[in-house]
């Protein structure tokens, strides 16, 4: 069983609009197993290296700005292909170019407030991983239903 693990953000808009447990549920009944979680605000420095691929796009300073304008929920997630798989869960990264049933696409309306954040690559969930998380803060453990359910 790959142990693949991928960085979630619950962007601002949506902890504020109460949308924390329903993320986690999806994600929770998909069979995917939660090894960290924090409310952070997160500053300036965290978000420029976050967003590095976006320096110099005439929408940085807005996302950065919003990103850190309260609570983030950031997580890390684990289990089979949760990378690519929960970059569909999600959906497109314009709301209304996701489909329903995509968490973008049930809960959004917006490009600049598009609910979550999720890894886009192998590479990039360890590169986010280690940014938001010490490795003291991410959990192992055993779930009972490990080895006869996924
Ligand atoms: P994703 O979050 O799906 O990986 P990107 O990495 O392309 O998308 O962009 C990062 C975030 O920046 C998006 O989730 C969205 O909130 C915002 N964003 C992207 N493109 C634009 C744009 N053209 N105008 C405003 N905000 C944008
Ligand atoms: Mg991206």
């Amino acid at each position: 069983m790959s142990q693949e693990q991928t960085f979630l953000a619950i962007k601002p808009d949506a902890v504020q609009r109460g949308l924390i447990g329903p993320i986690i549920t999806r994600f929770e009944r998909r069979g995917y197993k939660l090894r960290a979680i924090k409310l952070i605000v997160p500053d300036r420095s965290l978000l420029e290296k976050h967003y590095d691929e976006h320096k110099g796009k005439p929408f940085f300073e807005k996302l950065v700005g919003f990103m850190g304008s309260g609570p983030v929920c950031a997580m890390v997630w684990e289990g089979k292909d949760v990378v690519k798989t929960g970059r569909a869960m999600l959906g497109a990264t314009n709301p209304l170019n996701s489909a329903p049933g995509t968490i973008r696409g049930d809960y959004g309306i917006d490009l600049g407030r598009n609910v979550c954040h999720g890894s886009d690559s192998v590479d990039s969930a360890k590169y986010e991983i280690n940014l938001w998380f010490q490795p003291t803060e991410i959990q192992q453990y055993d779930r009972a239903i490990e080895g006869w359910i996924y």
